[in-house]
């Protein structure tokens, strides 16, 4: 009862009531949201998404994701769904689903998996998750403000700095999904990669290669796979029996490892420098020509209009982005116009010099939706024809204690030399044969200059970390570059 006099409040918020048939399970089910309606949150949803993470420029292997991902759909139980595959520009571990057939698959995930046979594994999962309205429900669940997170910005839409805080509604993308949820979503893939051709073993696989990856890392950054994925060490026991009963009257599936890792040669490995590289709390762009170190142990997140850093476990950020058309004869004015249109208001402020680039350094008081009333230290900085702005915002009670970390970080913005920012490449994936008495130490110490570390070379390629290469394997490499 409860639960439903929530729905019919939520009802009466959202308009979106609809009593829908699961199309997995056929069964009739309350929710909140028609297919119409899933399509519409897809498509609004996906702009976000292509807005803030952008997709992978690299269109031979979209059209391969694409094809793939499109022919598993139409074995699909909701084959007429108007699907979309997207790899997008993250250096993260992932894969997610928006409702209605918006499926990505993050750049970071690609030269994880082993074969094809394993990415059909990763976008059949995904597919299982939209139709069983796995994210659908939890839409429908989420409170009435939490969509309206989605849905809107928490910001001002005028002038909008900070724009990416919106960014929390990026993460409510990422719903949890529930332990039941994912198995649910392996079984179906298993189902779907079958019944399309592909070896469904590749799930469990992939599975295999997740949790590795969860073993060994050291929780840093990255939203991965893991923290919408929940963890289940059974995960790859239990979808024995779904890949069993997929194989049933099957003789022949496809795995195509070798198509697969000519695909991976040359792919960017982690940070994109064009769009700016994160270095612990230090974040470099090139082509700005700029870098800035955020305070120490925040977690630093290059959005595509934004960077922002955020403090673990606190209402604690910074953000730096760039002032979209400045207005103002001044520095001071373009600030105050920007941060009062925004509803800050200033306390105090003036002009200086940060690393020799002219600046309007303020405090500022204000609202945010989530936080309620803020601090801000901002100070928007003139370089290279463009102005800068970089803002701490932090809890009001918490200012006077914050304040002297936020003038530090500010103060280290600084512009890099030529030399610098000629030097800021990407890394490739690049493939390799191995030889008699290589190992992952040595390769990664001598092909990849130490860029990545043996282990995580082991997990790339399919292995435990502590079981070495064997002679003549191919092997995906990252190489600098
Ligand atoms: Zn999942």
């Amino acid at each position: 009862m409860r639960s439903l006099s929530k729905a019919v409040t939520l009802t009466l918020n959202l308009a979106l009531a609809a009593c829908a048939t699961n199309p997995v399970t056929g069964q009739r089910e309350f929710s909140l949201m028609s297919e119409d309606k899933e399509i519409q949150l897809g498509q609004e949803q996906d702009v976000q998404v292509r807005k803030e993470m952008g997709v992978y420029a690299d269109r031979a292997m979209q059209q391969y994701v694409n094809d793939v991902g499109l022919k598993l759909a139409q074995t699909s139980e909701r084959p007429n769904l108007p699907w979309h595959f997207a790899v997008v520009d993250s250096p993260a571990i992932n894969a997610f689903a928006l409702p209605g057939g918006y499926i990505y698959i993050t750049r970071g995930i690609l030269p994880f998996l082993q074969d094809e046979s394993q990415m059909a594994g990763v976008l059949g999962h995904e597919i299982g998750h939209v139709n069983a309205r796995h994210s659908a429900r939890q839409y429908s669940r989420s409170t009435a403000s939490q969509l309206g997170l989605i849905v809107g910005s928490i910001f001002v839409p005028q002038t909008r700095p900070f724009a990416q805080l919106g960014e929390s509604g990026l993460g409510l993308l990422m719903l949890k999904n529930s332990r039941d949820d994912e198995l649910e979503a392996d079984s179906l893939g298993a189902k779907y990669a079958a019944r399309a051709g592909w070896d469904p073993d590749g799930i469990p696989q992939m599975l295999t290669t997740l949790e590795r990856i969860a073993e060994a890392s050291d929780n840093r950054g990255v939203p991965n796979w893991m923290q919408t994925h929940p963890v289940a060490e059974d995960r790859v026991q239990k979808v024995q029996a779904a890949v069993r009963d997929a194989e049933q009257g099957a003789t022949k599936f496809t795995v195509d490892r070798d198509g697969y890792l000519k695909r991976m040669d040359g792919l960017v490995y982690g940070d994109n420098p064009n769009e700016g590289i994160v270095r612990g709390e230090t974040f470099m762009h090139a082509n700005l020509r700029l870098a800035i170190e955020f305070p120490q142990g925040w977690d630093v997140t290059n959005g595509q209009s934004q960077v922002s850093a955020k403090e673990p476990g606190q209402n604690r950020l910074m953000v730096l982005e760039v002032v979209q058309r400045p207005v103002g004869r001044s520095l001071q004015e373009v600030a105050l116009r920007q941060m009062e249109g925004a509803g800050f208001r200033p306390v105090q402020g003036g002009r200086t010099t940060i690393n020799s680039l002219d600046a309007f350094v303020g405090e500022y008081v204000g609202a945010l939706q989530n936080i309620g009333r803020v601090g801000i230290r901002a100070a928007h900085i003139a370089h290279d024809r463009s102005v800068f702005l970089v803002a701490g915002i932090v809890p009001y009670q918490d200012y006077p204690n914050v304040e002297p970390v936020l003038t530090k970080s500010i103060d280290s913005f600084r512009a890099l030399t030529r030399a610098e920012a000629e030097d800021v490449h990407a890394n490739h994936v690049a493939l390799y044969t191995a030889h008699r008495g290589d190992t992952w130490q040595g390769i990664a110490e001598r092909a990849g200059k130490g860029i990545v570390k043996p282990s995580t070379l082991a997990i790339m390629n399919g292995h435990p970390v502590n079981e070495q290469p064997r002679v003549g394997e191919r092997l995906k490499i990252v190489i600098p570059g």
